[in-house]
């Protein structure tokens, strides 16, 4: 990401910017914000630029190999962690991000405002409490300690600090006390107060200012969108998919297939499948007395319910399983009609 694509704060970017430019590279930077203002998307752009073999005007090139290994979140010297916990989505014991790093990738490209409540749900906890552990720590401090695969910066962006224990913190103090030569630590928050005092202090602070209400639309725009018209297709499909499924009727849940199969576009059968898995966690969280947070719209309730009580426990974690292996798999081209019958025979065998 370039600074120039980055939504509001130009006075932040400048800064990073000249920072960057002088020389004067705080090894540990605490970028400090409410909650979708875009301190994700400004750490990302402070990092691409300092790494960029051509910078210009202030910005970026966005085309240098660096640029383009950053542009999809890449970067062999660039690190991620964020608060984790166990979840369907990984077979981790004692998960830590990198558990989880390919759906890090996929929200934080695909919408860098995300909220922490987008990201519990990228990664499949949002009944948990996300947290920084101490295999967190272990992980980052092997990584750090491995030479940079380029010349340039190493950097760790850790986001929400403040989900770290005492002991994870322990544990990194050294390392953002004194880091190796050429690495940087950037925290990103949305509660300075809760970030441990030993950390917050060896930070220099900068302040992400609210969004402007202009600023706010251009990144609502952004957030990835099913329309009404979708919606409704979607919903079709996926209901008529369940209540086969659970009937036990074999050849209407295939016709279901098949209509999933002619949806006009590989985008749109990715959309569906991303609909169709998060219908699914709406099914398990209401399973799990959860429907507070369930996030079903008044009209679908009874469905859902219905189906809450009729799939046997077990189901929807096989379920999601199965549905992101074949979201990944349209990306990969292969024939939908055959990856979409595959699907409705493992839904059909796990039920
Ligand atoms: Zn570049």
């Amino acid at each position: 990401m370039k600074f120039s694509e980055v939504i509001g704060n130009e006075t932040v970017a400048k800064a990073l910017a000249s920072m960057a430019d002088s020389g004067r590279v705080a090894h540990a930077m605490l970028l400090y914000e409410n909650e979708g203002c875009g301190a994700l998307a400004l750490a990302l752009a402070y990092v691409q630029y300092l790494n960029c073999a051509n910078r210009s005007g202030g910005d970026s090139c966005g085309e240098c190999p660096s640029c383009r290994q950053m542009a999809k979140l890449i970067h062999p010297d660039v690190h991620f962690v964020f608060p984790v916990n166990k979840g369907p989505k990984t077979s981790d014991d004692k998960p830590t991000s990198e558990s989880y790093v390919k759906y890090w990738r996929e929200l934080a490209l695909a919408d860098p405002y995300f909220t922490e409540a987008d990201l519990q749900k990228a990664i499949g906890i949002e009944s948990k409490t996300g947290l920084i552990a101490v295999a967190e720590a272990k992980s980052i401090i092997t990584k750090l300690s491995l030479s940079s695969v380029y010349d340039g910066y190493k950097a760790v962006i850790f986001y929400l600090p403040e989900k770290m224990n005492q002991e994870t913190a322990n544990r990194l103090l050294k390392m953002v006390e004194e880091p190796p030569v050429n690495t940087l630590f950037l925290f990103i928050t949305h509660a300075p107060e809760k970030v441990l005092q030993t950390i917050f202090s060896r930070c220099q602070s900068i302040r992400v200012m609210p969004l402007t209400k202009e600023e706010k639309l251009q990144v609502e725009a952004l957030k990835p969108q099913v329309d009404d018209h979708d919606r409704n297709t979607f919903m079709d499909i996926f209901g008529d998919l369940m209540r086969a499924v659970v009937a036990r009727d074999l050849m209407t849940a295939l016709e279901c297939g098949e209509a999933m199969a002619a949806l006009e576009s590989r985008e749109k059968q990715k959309a569906f499948c991303n609909f169709a898995g998060s219908c699914i966690r709406s099914i398990f969280m209401l399973q799990q007395n959860m429907a507070q947070i369930a996030d079903i719209a008044d009209e679908d309730l009874t469905f859902f319910q219905e189906m809450a009580q009729k799939c046997p426990k077990g189901f929807c974690v096989k379920a999601m399983a199965n549905i992101e292996k074949v979201a990944m798999m349209v990306d990969r081209n292969v024939n939908s009609k055959i990856l979409f019958t595959d699907l409705v025979d493992r839904m059909f065998m796990n039920i």
